[in-house]
């Protein structure tokens, strides 16, 4: 393979880029992490962290991946032998009802075609028919990344009220947060999951819970034992801006600094920034004829576009050539949708002209690979994003 100049392309929807300022951030020294110096910063990300979950109820940091998080709303809330509700959006919650599983936990698990999100309506419905309120858990994942559809989380919120059902609301926001509108508390989700290496522009290495009073009322009479996840260790050290163990001190240090920068642009426009280069992905993407993996306009996800592959055609072989040729990295397929999709993702330290240069990557890689499809996706995308660029419509309208 022949030495690549410029910048590698990482449109993974995971890890994302690093903006050079976090990078920054965390070229620091070690510090003592039980001095007053560290105190600081605990207390400024335990605290910085509310505002992105919007949530006034405690959040906490673990030095693991996501998957330790997952691991934690469960051994927190849940003994064995319990019953959870989940819906099998795709790849990720089949991976989160494993775990339940490995737990001794019996999973409902809605059947899904991945090609949407959890259904409102199916979840009531399930709620509604739990009489003897077996269930203790409703579990979804909100971005689902497998895929590209995003669960609509206020709908399942009004259809567990409906059922006037007492379960608790437990949400993977691993993809999402920081990427999609998401509200911990006025949407009475109980624990939410997170990590660091998606929306929060971060490496891999941190995890977070959000944890309402009730989360923490059934923490203290369940039954699956833990250690290293305990809330209730890790909540009463937190508030003095320490951790019951070594914390991971320089990824705090960026942390800071992506929340400085997320506070800085403000979520909305965070949310709409995400959204635009969503709709622009998904513009070029039919103007190659191709399909997004995703059928619900509603759903389809501003963070990352899984597109199908014309049939009897490798998505791997195709990501291959793309990387060897245009040193770009685009997503896998995972799960039941290995080799027959590719992700594009557009989240976190991601402009319009990054995803064009990406877009541009994706065509001619089309084209490489021998792949049937139309060109004109990049002059789609670009007239997508002029569309909806509100500051552009005066100029445009005035030269047409
Ligand atoms: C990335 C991801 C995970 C897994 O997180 P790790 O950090 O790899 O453990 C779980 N759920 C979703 C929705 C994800 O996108």
């Amino acid at each position: 393979m022949a030495t690549q100049q410029g910048r590698h392309f990482l449109h993974i929807p995971g890890p994302s880029p690093i903006p050079d300022r976090v990078l920054r951030a965390m070229d620091m020294p070690i510090i003592d992490h039980r001095s007053a110096e560290f105190a600081r910063l605990g207390k400024t990300v335990l605290e910085g962290c509310k505002a992105v979950f919007k949530t006034a109820q405690p959040v906490v940091i673990y030095p693991s991946s996501g998957t330790g998080a997952w691991e934690a709303a469960i051994v927190n809330t849940l003994s064995s032998g319990d019953t959870v509700l989940m819906a099998e959006t795709g790849h990720f919650a089949t991976l989160w009802r494993q775990i339940a599983a490995r737990f001794g936990i019996n999973v409902d698990f809605i059947p899904g075609d991945w090609r949407r999100g959890a259904d409102p309506a199916a979840i009531e419905a399930r709620l509604v028919a739990d009489k003897a309120r077996a269930i203790k858990a409703v579990m979804v994942v909100h971005n689902e990344t497998s895929t590209g559809s995003t669960s609509r989380i206020a709908e399942i919120r009004k259809a567990i009220d409906a059922a006037g059902h007492p379960a608790l609301f437990m949400v993977d926001t691993i993809s999402s947060l920081a990427s999609v509108d998401y509200r911990h508390d006025e949407w009475q989700v109980d624990v939410t999951v997170s990590g660091s290496q998606k929306g929060l522009m971060l490496p891999p290495g941190l995890s977070f819970n959000a944890i309402s009073e009730k989360a923490m009322a059934a923490s203290k009479t369940n039954k699956l034992p833990r250690s290293y996840w305990d809330w209730q260790e890790m909540v009463k050290i937190n508030a003095n801006g320490f951790f019951p163990y070594t914390p991971a001190t320089n990824l705090l240090y960026g942390l800071r600094e992506a929340l400085a920068m997320l506070q800085e642009e403000g979520l909305d426009t965070v949310f709409s920034r995400h959204q635009r280069l969503a709709a622009a992905t998904r513009a070029a993407v039919k103007a190659w004829g191709l399909e997004v993996l995703c059928e619900n306009p509603a759903e389809q996800s501003p963070v990352l576009t899984a597109v199908m592959m014309p049939p009897s055609h490798s998505a791997d072989r195709y990501r291959k050539i793309t990387l060897e040729k245009y040193n770009i990295s685009l997503g896998s397929g995972l799960g039941k949708v290995a080799d027959k999709v590719f992700r594009i993702g557009h989240l976190g330290e991601c402009n319009e002209l990054m995803l064009l240069g990406a877009l541009s990557g994706v065509e001619m890689g089309l084209a490489a690979a021998g792949v049937p499809h139309r060109s004109g996706g990049v002059m789609a995308a670009m007239a997508a994003l002029e569309a909806r660029d509100d500051g552009n419509q005066a100029s445009v309208a005035a030269v047409a």
